[in-house]
């Protein structure tokens, strides 16, 4: 039922706080949220971070009995963190937005989303890729159409995109995986089939838990090959790019999703990561009011793949 037991309805905005204040919170949530009359920002929780004008707290505990009348919680913290704030929002009664990836372990996210269920709440689990500008159209050009070939090019430079962050070479902080995860969020928004994991490579610095790089070879339940490059240690140009080859026309989506061409002939291109965050906050007023739950955690369970049955390579040392 919409907003039941929260005291609130659909015209009243959400009263909402932010855990974990780092780049992401700062660059996306804080100005998504400015901008959205749905949802008004009253705490915060941080060890060390605070938001100027906003009640910030070191840890959820001590926000949530502060803040009682709180509607939602989200979680923008690394995937390591997520399960334990998430779990301590829905049982104190909270809509709860995670951040991707959704949790540490596949496991926690499947428990995450019994308890929402169980307790009437929503759990958006997000994929912000998945509202990029270009997504909705290459899901419709390609429902009509029978794939050949995939290829995904994710390459970036680590110490420009992540600057200081540990948890992502500390366990459970994917590596590459953290953007390339995206990558495999549109693949399995905008493919009409399914696809697994058949063989991957994982490249780990000899002095981190995670890995620099990876190439998964995926296949679509038809059989057909679909090729993922995942890179941290590119330099110059940046790549997130999927194509698809089709037996009538190809497509290629650039930019994470932002760009989209058909047939070599370019049909939009949008301004990327901030386009996505008023979306991703307009869906989860959207589910808090439905009194629904968005959990996808096929993406996720790729990558638990490639780690399953990815051969591992040692290479050289990676400095953060
Ligand atoms: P970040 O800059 O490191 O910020 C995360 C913040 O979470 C930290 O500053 C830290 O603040 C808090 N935190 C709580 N527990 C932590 C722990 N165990 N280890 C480290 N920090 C912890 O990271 P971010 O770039 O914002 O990324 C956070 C999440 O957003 C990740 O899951 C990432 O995949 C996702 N994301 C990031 C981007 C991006 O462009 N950066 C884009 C989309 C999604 P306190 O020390 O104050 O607690």
């Amino acid at each position: 039922m919409p907003g039941s037991g929260c005291g609130y309805t659909a015209s009243m905005p959400l009263r909402i706080a932010l855990v974990g204040i780092g780049k992401i919170a700062r660059d996306q949530h804080i100005p998504a949220l400015a901008a959205n009359r749905r949802f008004e920002l009253v705490a915060c929780a941080s060890r060390n971070a605070t938001i100027d004008g906003t009640r910030s707290f070191p840890d959820l505990e001590s926000l949530l009995a502060g803040v009682p009348d709180l509607d939602c919680i989200s979680i923008c913290t690394p995937p390591q963190a997520h399960f334990d704030a998430a779990l301590l929002a829905l049982r104190a009664g909270k809509h709860v937005m995670l951040e991707k990836p959704p949790s540490a372990t596949t496991r926690q996210i499947a428990l995450l989303a019994e308890e929402a269920a169980a307790r009437g709440r929503t759990l958006f689990q997000t994929w912000h890729s998945r509202f990029a500008a270009g997504v909705d159209a290459a899901r419709d050009w390609l429902r009509s159409r029978q794939l050949v070939r995939g290829r995904i090019v994710w390459k970036e430079d680590v110490h420009h995109w992540h600057p200081g962050q540990r948890w992502i070479w500390e366990p459970g902080g994917f590596g590459v995986f953290d953007p390339g995860i995206n990558a495999l969020s549109l693949l399995t928004e905008i493919l009409p089939g399914e696809v697994n994991v058949q063989r991957a490579t994982l490249e780990f610095p000899e002095n981190q838990q995670a890995p620099i790089a990876a190439r998964l070879d995926l296949r679509t339940l038809d059989g057909v090959a679909i090729d993922a490059d995942f890179d941290f240690r590119q330099k110059g140009e940046q790549s997130w790019d999927i194509e698809l080859e089709t037996t009538s026309g190809s497509l290629k989506l650039s930019r994470g999703g932002a760009g989209l061409e058909i047939d070599g002939k370019t049909m939009l291109t949008d301004e990327g990561l901030a386009g996505e965050y008023p979306r991703l906050y307009q869906r989860f007023a959207a589910l808090c009011d439905a009194g629904k739950s968005d959990v996808d955690w096929r993406p996720f369970q790729l990558v638990a793949d490639a780690f399953l049955v990815g051969e591992r390579r040692t290479v050289a040392a990676h400095q953060i």
